[in-house]
């Protein structure tokens, strides 16, 4: 049998038909695509940083429970007493732990739409349907359909990213507690860009029997750790665990985090340096002719440019050294949108000069 003919047997026609996830080379460009944090360590915290991972052990698996690191990521995700946490390779991997868990026939993971995609991809790999509620023009949740749709569909996992990617607002509070109380299943609040909103739904957990809240340290700073976690109620992590691998967060990941962790006013000051830039980006960004900016509690932009120009905008960007992400392709609330993740001020000023230029 030809390999073709083979695949076309094997491997599950909705996979056949997806597109792998798409990671853009970035050699030589300024990177303002992946909501990274721009900013490296003082060189003494890089030396002291190698000289702590002397005592890693790359012989030997990793602890599976990590326990050095917990009590420091913890406290540094402010996670309330009595609360579990549960760690994954970047918080990807516990979107697919929740799906692996939760799946089975005619289960459904619902979030609004737009929505930071792994929702949708990790459902699908996962054997689960995806329903996406369209928010509202303003970006904020539609809760008369939220509510219709939870009605509609019973869904075992309700996705909230609380700043939302890619539109970089806040939702209502009392939205999303109205999500809570109508959802028959989980209610997972994403609140991967925190440390730029100040607010959260972490004091919340107990609150209500069916919510978790989930974290990530990649926007913090440490995006190249691959380290993310879900905070919640004791019985949901001990079973989601189950579907863990072991080894998940790896040797030096464990020493870098506990490490960095350590370190948390240099984050908290490079994270005030970014909430700073971004304050100035958004105001000029709203002077430039045809652009409209929609107000941000994350590390990036979200941006209307005029009718038609977005892949053109983005492509001179490109030719002028500045990578940022094009979403105008996804279609619906993103029509003509582009998002620039916050970088330094040099970056940031080149990004705009090369805008100025193109919108010129
Ligand atoms: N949630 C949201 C809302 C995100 O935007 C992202 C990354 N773009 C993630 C989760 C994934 O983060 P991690 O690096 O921890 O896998």
């Amino acid at each position: 049998m030809s390999t073709t003919k083979l695949i076309e047997t094997w491997i599950r026609p909705e996979i056949r038909e997806l597109a792998a996830y798409h990671v853009p080379d970035a050699a030589g460009l300024i990177k303002l695509d992946a909501m990274e944090n721009p900013y490296g360590w003082p060189e003494a915290m890089v030396d002291e940083w190698l000289a702590s991972l002397r005592a890693a052990q790359l012989n030997r698996y990793p602890d599976p429970h990590a326990q050095a690191l917990r009590g420091p990521l913890r406290a540094a995700m402010g996670v309330p007493q009595g609360m579990e946490i549960l760690l994954g390779n970047g918080s990807d991997e516990i979107i697919q732990m929740l799906a692996l868990a939760l799946h089975g026939p005619g289960r459904t993971v619902l979030a609004p739409e737009p929505a930071f995609v792994m929702y949708r991809m990790i459902a699908l790999f996962c054997g689960l349907e995806y329903v996406g509620v369209p928010l509202r023009e303003d970006f904020s949740l539609d809760r008369v359909a939220m509510l219709a749709a939870i009605e509609q569909h019973a869904p075992a996992i309700v996705y909230l990213a609380y700043p939302n990617n890619p539109t970089g607002n806040l939702f209502s509070r009392s939205d999303v507690e109205a999500i809570i109380e109508a959802a028959p299943g989980l209610v997972v609040v994403d609140e991967a860009y925190h440390a730029f909103a100040g607010k959260s739904f972490m004091h919340d957990l107990g609150r209500w029997p069916n919510l978790l809240v989930m974290r990530t340290v990649s926007k913090l700073g440490l995006a190249g750790l691959r380290l993310g976690l879900l905070a919640g109620p004791r019985e949901w992590l001990f079973e989601l665990d189950k579907v863990r691998l072991p080894y998940n967060i790896n040797v030096l990941t464990q020493a870098s985090a506990e490490f960095a962790l350590r370190h948390g006013e240099v984050f908290d000051a490079q994270t005030r340096a970014i909430c700073a830039e971004r304050g100035r980006m958004f105001e000029a960004l709203a002077a430039m002719p045809g652009l409209t900016p929609f107000p941000s509690a994350a590390n990036f932009i979200l941006l209307r440019v005029p009718a038609g120009r977005a892949g053109a905008l983005f492509d001179g960007l490109k030719a002028r050294g500045v990578l940022i992400k094009n979403l105008a392709g996804a279609g619906g609330l993103l029509h003509d949108c582009l998002r620039i993740t916050v970088g330094t001020p040099e970056e940031n000023a080149a990004c705009l000069a090369a805008l100025g230029e193109l919108l010129g």
